[in-house]
């Protein structure tokens, strides 16, 4: 709980009108964009108790330092697109809004680079840099409401990821306050503790572009990747430096096919013979829900390939020519122009279906191209019981971001609870497939090891050792936390126990008096007095409970108690 003097501290440091306590603002910046289960929402109680919008770099570091010494949780946040709980306040505290540094600093034509505030939209910067005839490289398909600073902090692959690579290429440099209020450039960093292991070279795309990127990127001083990815754990990101490229023609073209095992066929030839910008699957199950609310265009097949190709008239009309190849190769048909282009202006809207809802439970991984079709077989399989849509975007490594939406009701609180079992399977499939975790927050920071791994795990948790060894900097992302239960639940938990003990003696002494009366004869329940000093244990008993179960990691309970939910679901449901 923030005291009032730290809010009216608080306040001075941000300004009177970029900071706010009050309930109506408080509520709107304790979730994000995934419908959390009303019972989780109960028992980790994630609310924030004030938030902040600081408009320089000077005051997010102000913040930084006086939450530190007051040991006040503070959470980042960019527009709270992102749905794996990264920009939760999973202990309460200060939300810090970076929407108001959104300033396009520098655009460097020389070298081709971009310097940005990091709360700036995408969809503005975008519209910025096309002024000057100049685009990004990649963005998410949230881009019409996403951050830079946000996706640069989640990490992933988005729109122009099949040639481009995902935001981990596009940053060059960042300018990040670290927990301790010290502001860097992550270009220049000598320390021992910000060197990271560089990454293996699985690019595939533009390689012209990437060989640009990996000359600046010399890891030996530069710490940049070590801070793409991770959810604001280790530093608030105020500046972007970000890759650009000239404004090019982009053609689109969508093709349909008739089944799975065809259209996959499809994808894998067309990133072997094309260099596509874009490219993009729906599977029957998601055409089916886009034709239930009036969006799905009429084409010959349910399976459908959306691709776009960059650059001269020739060449988009070569690559499209080798398209249509494949495409009959694999008894597809290539689609009109009308249809082409609805599903190209469609790409930032995946959230169409929610209609069917009213909720969407989405989930998102990794899975190699080659093992694609297996994947969704399993898939399949595994959610038979379960009405789903799934897409994927083809990235550079030749992985496919694999997302999964689940129309749900969380009005039904039982019934939705029981359906997070859900979003864990389909990771855990994903990496049977030999696939790996999309992005970390807070729900899977069991898999930050291999996320991120092993070493440059290491040295992301010496470095949060070195500089925020009490965690109050985006608490429970990356590193995975304890489940910090809410003051309502922990006296409750007591309550029962203290209820229940009292009881179950008293139940015993009946069921079983000679046992009880042989061994135990102390503990019989058979006046008030008795009654109140097994009340009291039974408190002590809920309090150890709670205090045991305030120990275990969110991650920890959620993969315990995984079977249990997917059983209740068939029950519930
Ligand atoms: C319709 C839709 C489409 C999407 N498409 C894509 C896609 O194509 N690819 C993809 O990868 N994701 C996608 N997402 C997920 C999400 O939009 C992205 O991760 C997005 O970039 C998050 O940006 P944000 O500004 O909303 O950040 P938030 O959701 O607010 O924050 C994300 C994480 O970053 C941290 N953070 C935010 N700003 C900062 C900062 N300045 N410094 C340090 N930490 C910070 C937060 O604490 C949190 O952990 C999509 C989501 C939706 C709803």
């Amino acid at each position: 709980m923030i005291a009032k003097k730290d809010i009216r501290n608080l306040a001075d440091i941000v300004g009177e009108d970029y900071f706010s306590s009050e309930m109506f603002m408080t509520s709107l910046y304790s979730h994000d964009i995934a419908a959390l289960p009303g019972i989780v929402n109960d028992v980790l109680n994630p609310n924030a108790e004030a938030v902040a919008q600081p408009t320089t770099t000077e005051v997010v570091s102000n913040l930084l330092k006086y939450c530190k010494q007051h040991n006040l949780p503070i959470v980042p946040r960019g527009h709270g697109t992102s749905g794996y709980g990264g920009a939760l306040p999973a202990r309460g505290g200060v939300v810090v809004e970076m929407t108001r540094l959104n300033e396009v600093h520098h655009i460097d034509k020389s070298n081709m680079t971009v310097e940005v505030g990091s709360g700036i939209i995408w969809g503005k910067l975008i519209e910025e840099l096309e002024d000057e005839g100049l685009t990004v490289a990649a963005y998410p398909s949230s881009a019409p409401s996403s951050t830079v600073g946000g996706w640069v902090a989640a990490g992933g692959s988005g729109i122009g990821s099949t040639k481009y690579g995902g935001i981990a290429e596009q940053v060059v440099d960042l300018e990040v306050v670290l927990p301790d209020g010290e502001v860097i450039r992550t270009k220049d960093t000598s320390e021992e503790h910000f060197k990271i292991e560089t990454k293996g070279h699985f690019f595939r795309g533009d390689d012209s572009f990437f060989t640009d990127l990996s000359d600046n990127a010399v890891y030996d001083t530069d710490s940049t990747q070590l801070f793409v990815g991770s959810n604001g754990a280790l530093g608030i990101i105020t500046k972007v430096v970000l890759k650009i490229i000239p404004l090019r023609h982009i053609k689109p073209t969508t093709s349909s096919f008739r089944s799975q095992n065809l259209m996959v066929g499809a994808l894998q030839d067309i990133l072997e013979a094309t260099r596509p910008f874009y490219l993009h699957f729906i599977t029957d199950k998601f055409y089916d829900m886009l034709k239930e609310v009036n969006q799905a265009p009429p084409t010959m097949g349910g399976f459908i390939i959306s691709c776009a190709f960059e650059g001269t008239d020739d060449e988009i009309e070569t690559e499209i020519e080798k398209l249509k190849h494949i495409v009959s190769r694999y008894s597809g048909s290539v689609e009109s122009k009308e249809v082409s282009e609805h599903e190209w202006s469609e790409r930032f809207y995946p959230m169409r279906i929610k209609r069917l809802g009213p909720s969407l439970a989405p989930s998102e991984v990794y899975v190699p191209l080659e093992n694609l079709d297996g994947y969704l077989n399993h898939m399949n399989k595994h959610f038979r019981n379960e009405n789903f849509a799934l897409e994927g975007a083809i990235t550079d490594r030749g992985e496919v971001a694999v997302l999964t939406w689940f129309p749900d009701d969380e009005r039904r609180r039982i019934s939705f609870l029981m359906g997070w079992y859900r979003s864990l399977d389909v990771i855990n499939l994903g990496l049977k497939h030999g696939g790996r975790a999309y992005s970390i927050g807070m729900w899977n920071a069991a898999h930050s090891r291999s996320f991120y791994g092993k070493e440059n795990y290491a040295k992301m948790s010496d470095l949060k050792r070195k500089t925020d060894k009490k965690g109050y900097l985006n608490s429970h992302k990356v590193f995975a936390g304890p489940l910090v239960l809410s003051t309502r639940l922990n006296v409750l938990i007591m309550l029962i126990a203290g209820i229940v003990a009292p009881i179950v003696i008293w139940l015993a002494g009946i069921i079983v008096p000679s046992i009880i009366q042989a061994y135990v004869p102390w503990i019989f329940v058979n006046d008030p007095t008795s009654f109140l000093i097994w009340f009291i244990v039974g408190l002590f008993a809920g309090f150890a409970v709670s205090e045991f179960a305030n120990l275990l990691p969110i991650s920890v309970v959620l993969s315990i108690g995984t079977p249990f939910l997917r059983l209740g679901r068939r029950i519930f449901h």
